[in-house]
């Protein structure tokens, strides 16, 4: 489909989601779930590819926020969803608890208020510990540490899972999901709102701006213009996993007023990571690495956990927060113009997504949208890539059933031929070996793609088996517009 034509749909959709992130997919979830016809939209080829694919993949309890503020509400509600969904959905988090640690006697001091904090956001099982018995706990941390607070329930999680079990769901619940079409007006109507993008026009009742970096165009198209978006971003460098056994838990830093601080945090994927950075840009594509970034983040690394520096480095990547003026985040529902703005999702989205989810789908509800009343469907069961719990390659049973789960093509990561078909086969296939690595970790080990990559573009090149393109075809009539 070219040009800003019609979609021919004889009736227009109940919501049209701009913004197939994280959040995005979560609300699209949540309405499809409701009989709520949707249609989600994104300017890219795929789910989570912006800031939700390149963040510090922490699922936070929430202990830090502002108490009283809308994000540590969500926060802590989307964290414990969360925590329940990813285990029934097969995405990949560890519970290793969090170490926040002080350094210096000011930070020492600190301590008590963080503790103070964190139990009026409701996380109740905070609470201090010694130099002693945190060297026991972490021996590989640099000298100088005086204490720390224990946070038992902060965990990691895979993010790229996440936000792709939200859309499966989504779609499977009969929501349309419209790739590589970038919103680049809407004529806000009466009726009906029509959503201009680059590959036709959309139209729908009601309208939920969840475009991220980008939400204060949407807000500006809806007639807003009520906040400026500044991106905020945020570099990281991922160590080898032989760099795994250097810590136990997420080591967080005391956080000033401005960000969270850089912190050293396990992966679910077995390696470890170091970041983010916080530098405040005008360019809201600006994803690159640099190299006074990264020295500073080594620097930092190297007094955290000085046997980190001589670890290899596996990958750096970049993300942008988007941040506003206001700290909390910007969510309202304007009834007069069937209009949903969720801005400002700046460093907790992940966590809180199922939580944004609920609160605006009741907010939407309130405001007249028709839900179904429906108890929660279970999640669909994705595709486990974690390094916790067992992968096919380790699944005797499973590889005799089927001896490409026995195929290895990615030896860093582990990765078969039996997940890399399934993936292409899956009702959300990736759209380029990128989204094939969000979705199997293939490319994405030590060697970055050196050894694999070009048996992996041929078989993303075949693509899927001809019955599962056959199956797609008929389950797509329903769910998956062209794009
Ligand atoms: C360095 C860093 C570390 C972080 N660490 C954590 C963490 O540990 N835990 C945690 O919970 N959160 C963390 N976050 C925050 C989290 O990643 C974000 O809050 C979350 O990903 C935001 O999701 P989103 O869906 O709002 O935005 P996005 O993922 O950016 O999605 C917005 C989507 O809108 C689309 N879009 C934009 N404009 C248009 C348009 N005009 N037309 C069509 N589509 C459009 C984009 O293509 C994009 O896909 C971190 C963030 C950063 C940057």
């Amino acid at each position: 489909m070219t040009g800003a034509t019609e979609t021919g749909d004889a009736r227009p959709a109940d919501v049209a989601i701009i913004g197939a992130g994280v959040v995005g997919t979560a609300i699209a979830r949540a309405l499809a779930c409701q009989d709520v016809s949707c249609v989600l939209i994104d300017a890219a080829n795929d789910v989570g590819t912006g800031t939700s694919k390149a963040n510090t993949a922490i699922l936070h309890t929430g202990f830090d926020a502002v108490p009283g503020s809308l994000e540590s509400r969500l926060l802590r509600r989307g964290s414990a969803l969360l925590a329940d969904y990813a285990r029934r959905a097969g995405i990949p988090v560890e519970r290793t608890g969090a170490l926040l640690v002080a350094w210096t006697p000011e930070q020492q001091a600190e301590l008590p208020t963080i503790a103070d904090k964190a139990r009026r956001n409701g996380v109740t099982d905070v609470h201090p510990i010694g130099a002693g018995e945190l060297y026991r706990r972490e021996p590989h941390l640099g000298p100088g540490a005086l204490g720390a607070l224990v946070i038992p329930g902060e965990s990691i999680i895979c993010p790229w899972t996440t936000p792709l079990a939200y859309a499966t769901q989504a779609l499977a619940a009969g929501a349309r999901l419209r790739l590589r079409s970038r919103v680049t007006g809407i004529r806000v109507g009466r009726a009906e709102h029509q959503v201009v993008t680059g590959t036709g026009v959309v139209r729908c009742r009601w309208v939920v701006n969840a475009a991220g970096l980008h939400s204060d165009t949407i807000d500006a198209m809806m007639g807003g213009g009520r906040f400026t978006i500044r991106p905020r971003r945020g570099e990281l460098i991922v160590f080898d996993k032989l760099a795994r056994a250097l810590l136990s838990s997420i080591l967080l830093p005391v956080p000033t007023a401005r960000t969270k601080g850089v912190l050293v945090a396990p992966t679910v994927y077995g390696n470890v990571l170091l970041g983010p950075t916080a530098e405040d840009l005008p360019d809201r594509e600006d994803v690159a690495t640099t190299a006074a970034g990264l020295t500073g983040l080594m620097a930092a690394g190297r007094r955290i956990l000085p046997r980190l520096a001589g670890e290899e480095v596996t990958a750096t990547y970049a993300g942008l927060r988007a941040a506003t003026a206001d700290r909390d985040y910007q969510i309202d529902v304007d009834p007069a113009r069937r209009y949903a703005c969720v801005a400002g999702i700046r460093s907790t989205g992940l966590s809180a997504s199922l939580g944004i989810a609920e609160h605006v789908t009741g907010l939407l509800a309130d405001a007249g949208l028709h839900l179904a009343g429906r108890p929660e469907p279970d999640p669909p069961v994705m595709p486990y890539i974690g390094q916790a719990g067992p992968r096919p390659y380790q699944d005797a049973a499973r590889i005799a059933a089927d001896p490409e789960y026995g195929r290895i093509v990615c030896h860093c990561e582990r990765v078969t031929r039996g997940e890399i078909r399934d993936a292409l086969a899956g009702p959300l296939p990736p759209a380029d070996t990128d989204g094939l690595r969000r979705r199997t970790r293939v490319l994405n080990g030590r060697c970055q793609g050196f050894y694999c990559a070009a048996t992996v573009s041929a078989l993303f090149a075949r693509g899927a088996p001809a019955p599962a393109r056959a199956a797609r075809a008929a389950a797509g009539a329903a769910t998956a517009e062209p794009a």
